[in-house]
Formats: C-alpha cells, structure tokens, sequence
C-alpha cells in the first residue's frame, strides 16, 4: 500500500563519512522528481530539537556529490536520549508538516530513529553511512571504500620509507571496535600482519613470527593494528623492541584523514543508490527499515538488525594473510 508522505527530513548524524553529500544529493532530488518538499535538518537530530530546519531544491544539491564531510553537518546530540528531546523534535516537525524522515548515519543514530519511530509514529529510513562498515546486514556502508582507500594510499608512502631505512611500522587505522579498514588495507598493501578487535591478540605468536622472519633476513615493513585491538600499536612496539632489539620500530597513528576527502567513484555510486531507494521506501510505506547492499543488489533491513549485530569477518580472511604474508 502506498502512504501518502508528503514531506520529507534528511539528516546526517553521528561520525561523518564520504559520501554523505552524494546521499543528501540523491534524496532531494528523487524527492523533488515525485513532487514531494524535501527539509534540510542541520547538525543530525540536534537541528531538529534547535528547528535547525530549511527547504531544499534542487540547486541547494548541486556541486556537492564529489566533496568530503557533509553540508547538513553531523553531530552527537545528548537531548534525543530524552524523551523531552525527541518531543520537542517532534513538534518541530510537525510544524513543518514533516511526515517521514531518512536519517544517514550509523547504528546509534539507527537506534535513536527506531526509538522515535515508534513513539512519534513517523516512518524513518536508514542509509548506513559510516567509515567503520560496523553495520550487520549490508555488504557496504557509505564513506568505507574512501576511508579504505585513504589508508592504503598512506601505507603505501610509509612502506616506501620503511624499505629504504629497513624498519618495521606499526600503523594504525581507525575503525573504532570494528577491524574492516584493518583488514582491507592491510591486504591491500601486503602488510605482514593485521590486528583487529574481532580477533584476540596473541602477542607472543606476533612477536615469534616477526623473530622468525628475522631469523631468514625476511623484511618485514607493516603491521596494521585497527584502532579498537586491545594490545594497541604503541604496546606492541615496546615488546617488539625489548625481544628484537636490532629491528627499529616506528608507530604512525594515520587518523582523522582517513575521514575526509573526496567519495571515491564507488561511494558516490552506493550513496546515490541509497539515497534514491530510501526515497522510494518512504513513498512504498515501509519503514523502520535501512537501505543496504547485498550482492550487488538493493535490499531492505530492518532497522533492528543493524542494531543488534555486527558484521562478522570470516576465518577465510585471516587465513589469506597469513598465507600472503609468509
Ligand atoms: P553513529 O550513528 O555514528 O553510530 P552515535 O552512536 O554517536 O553515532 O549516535 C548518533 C546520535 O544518535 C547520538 O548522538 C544520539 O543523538 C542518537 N542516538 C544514539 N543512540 C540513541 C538512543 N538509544 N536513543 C536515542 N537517541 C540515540
């Protein structure tokens, strides 16, 4: 059965990601071709408590699908925790006459959508879009294949250094408790191991094939360690010097640039297909329902899934590496 939204908010909220604009961009303007007003929500579900709110056209999207961060700006909002905070979100919408939302963000702002869903009886769409491909359900989240990129481009340049001068560098990437971007650029740049939340840490067993490789003169260049393992790059540079004392150690913390920057293509592609499904989601009636990627194909998941799970890595990759890194 088809529902009769009529107006429609789109917000960014939580960690900002690549592809954030290409999403907005597609959302306005699917919305715009079925005749439906599309409202700009500043500053995620914190512009809907301040009624941050703004009409967009179709101009207000242009020249943006290829830049980094996002023109509605991103934040964390302490008061939506609140059921006072998602009231007066609530009348500010419907002030408006806002009668569904897409929220693009990660699964916190996934929950707080769902919550305000159900009390408020306003159907929401996710668009998952965050750097950390922490979101059960889809192959792909919006800003991840950038980040990724991102990262190897910069392992790339310090395994250059690392081989002129023969040390060893321990790099870490963000990720917060998830070890995609780990494991994508560590394979991607053939560093000789990867340290991921998903998978305890066996110090020793690290440390006995870095002596092992030492032993045959093998040079090893890069370990990736995601930002969320335990142990932490630092930690593991101190034990790797006092057990090899001739092998020089170096940690580079990558950062923050792997948030920014230009979408590649492929983001640019998801989030414009994203953004134009969860359009025609809304004017389908479905809701509580985010739009993901499996097998190359579209697929509705309910909001809940991204919620209460995680993307799992498979043993199989953890056995590449170490096969490829031998
Ligand atoms: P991300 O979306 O990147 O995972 P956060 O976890 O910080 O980022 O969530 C973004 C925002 O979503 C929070 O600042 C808050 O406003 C809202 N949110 C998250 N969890 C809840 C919740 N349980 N109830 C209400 N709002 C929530």
């Amino acid at each position: 059965m088809e529902s009769k939204v009529t107006k429609i908010g789109v917000l960014t909220s939580g960690g900002d990601a690549p592809g954030m604009n290409a999403a907005i961009r597609a959302v306005v303007r699917t919305g715009i071709y079925h005749n439906l007003e599309v409202y700009g929500i500043m500053r995620g579900y914190m512009g809907m408590i301040d009624n941050d709110i703004f009409k967009m056209e179709s101009k207000t999207v242009a020249n943006i699908i290829q830049r980094g961060g996002t023109i509605l700006k991103t934040a964390r909002c302490k008061e939506f925790y609140t059921i006072e905070g998602r009231k007066k979100a609530y009348e500010n919408l419907k002030e408006f006459g806002i009668d569904g939302l897409v929220v693009i963000g990660g699964d916190g702002s996934f929950r707080g959508a769902q919550i305000f869903s159900h009390e408020f009886d306003i159907p929401c769409i996710g668009l998952p879009g965050t750097i950390d491909k922490d979101i059960a359900g889809t192959d792909f989240t919006i800003g991840f294949d950038t980040a990724v990129n991102t990262a190897v481009d910069a392992i790339d340049k310090v395994r250059d250094t690392a081989d002129a001068h023969d040390r060893l560098f321990i790099i870490e990437v963000m990720g917060r408790d998830s070890g995609y971007i780990a494991l994508h650029s560590g394979v991607a740049t053939g560093a000789e191991n990867i340290l991921i939340p998903e998978r305890k840490t066996d110090v020793e067993s690290v440390v006995k094939a870095l002596e092992e490789k030492h032993g045959r003169k093998k040079l090893v260049n890069i370990i990736v360690v995601a930002e969320g393992e335990s142990f932490g790059a630092v930690e593991l540079a101190k034990v790797i010097t006092e057990r090899i004392p001739d092998q020089e150690v170096r940690v580079t913390i990558l950062g923050h640039i792997q948030r920014g920057g230009s979408p590649t293509c492929f983001d640019r592609l998801i989030a414009s297909r994203m953004g134009y499904a969860a359009v025609e989601c809304l004017i389908a009636g479905k809701f509580n329902v985010f739009v993901g990627i499996l097998n190359n194909k579209m697929h509705y998941i309910p909001l809940d899934q991204a919620i209460k799970q995680k993307q799992k890595i498979s043993e199989d990759w953890m056995k590449i590496v170490k096969i490829l890194s031998s």
